[in-house]
């Protein structure tokens, strides 16, 4: 019975594809569900919204394969409707004039070293991603732990929060209490504009992900800065050997859009932390191979490589960006903050 229902709506996706088009451009984008799909009728969106496929966009990134075990459609017709949803995601192009009154709405959270700043353009964006990697113990977390007290520095009509996703127990108040005074910010103040969440696997993580919009629209607080700390630590121990790779970055793939989308929604800065891979050997001199290859490369806006300097300083390099020119700065960590050298 269920099969003859899936296959009914599988030779529906070819007919209805002109007509949805239409009925998209009457709707608005907010309007927009998964019966407006090609094909997808309420018991194939059922099926995808109880997997948490329920938006367009969660529709775009995913694979057909995910598609065709979920919901019994051809993978013909689930490789259609992922096309559909992304061509109807870009639909209508905006005007460079709108993207720069969006650009002048963007906020640059101070890291505390003057050198760091001038390298970032005057800051660490707001609606952006912004990817730290090194070793360990190269500084991410404690470039977490600045962030978290700097974006609270910046004077909104709101008091700016922060959120933090703590993935391996290395959230430490007692530092943000430090850096506070360091800052010449209440320390009590400072600790509850910080919402911290341990994130025990990668569903965890990505589930917290997800529950930020929610801190936002519930609880009306003005999030100016999400931080993943540690984004790939997870995804690395869960998914061992060749077999899940695919597994692993399809699933990334999601959750850096959904962090992608809150940076970009609410104009919000998303700080995620990456380590390079454990091959020295291998990878010497190659700042570029850390974790999550490719996916987590092309989703973060910015890209710094983090390294120990001379005399316990360090250095950050500019790997990517779409609008400042590559560069390196030095500075130190100190128990107040960033220092210039
Ligand atoms: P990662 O997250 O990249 O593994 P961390 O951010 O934890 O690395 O960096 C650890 C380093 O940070 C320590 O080795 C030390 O040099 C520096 N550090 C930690 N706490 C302080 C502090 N209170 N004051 C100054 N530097 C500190
Ligand atoms: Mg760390």
């Amino acid at each position: 019975m269920v099969r003859r229902q899936v296959c009914v709506e599988d030779e529906m996706v070819e007919d209805t594809m002109e007509n949805t088009e239409e009925i998209l451009k009457k709707k608005p984008k907010q309007d927009w569900t998964l019966t407006d799909l090609p094909g997808v009728g309420a018991l194939t969106a059922e099926k995808l919204s109880l997997a948490g496929y329920d938006t367009f966009m969660s529709i775009a990134v995913t694979s057909p394969g995910e598609i065709v075990e979920l919901t019994g459609l051809t993978e013909a017709n689930a490789r259609k409707i992922i096309q559909f949803a992304r061509s109807a995601l870009d639909m209508g192009f905006e005007n460079a004039e709108d993207i720069l009154a969006k650009r002048q709405l963007v906020e640059k959270i101070s890291t505390g070293s003057k050198a760091f700043d001038d390298l970032m353009g005057g800051g660490i964006e707001t609606g952006a991603i912004t990817e730290i990697f090194s070793e360990f113990g190269g500084g991410k977390t404690q470039m977490a732990h600045i962030l978290s007290i700097m974006v609270q520095k910046i004077k909104e009509e709101k008091e700016p929060y922060v959120v933090f996703i703590d993935t391996e127990n290395t959230f430490r108040p007692e530092r943000i209490v430090q850096l506070a005074k360091g800052a010449g910010l209440d320390p009590n103040y400072a600790l509850k504009h910080i919402k911290v969440a341990r994130a025990y696997n990668s569903d965890h993580q990505m589930l917290l992900a997800e529950k930020v919009e929610e801190l936002i629209k519930k609880q009306n607080l003005n999030v100016k800065l999400v931080v993943v700390d540690s984004l790939t630590a997870h995804f690395r121990a869960e998914f061992i050997g060749r077999g899940t790779l695919a597994e692993r970055q399809q699933k990334l793939n999601k959750h850096m859009h959904l962090l992608l989308k809150l940076a970009d929604t609410y104009n919000l800065s998303v700080y995620v932390t990456n380590q390079v891979m454990a091959k020295p050997d291998q990878f010497f001199g190659d700042p570029t191979a850390a974790i999550g290859g490719h996916i987590v490369a092309h989703a973060s806006t910015f890209r710094i490589y983090l390294r120990k300097g001379k005399k316990g300083s360090r250095v950050a390099k500019l790997i990517d960006s779409p609008n400042l020119a590559e560069g390196e700065c030095s500075f130190y960590v100190t128990e107040e903050g960033l220092k210039d050298i």
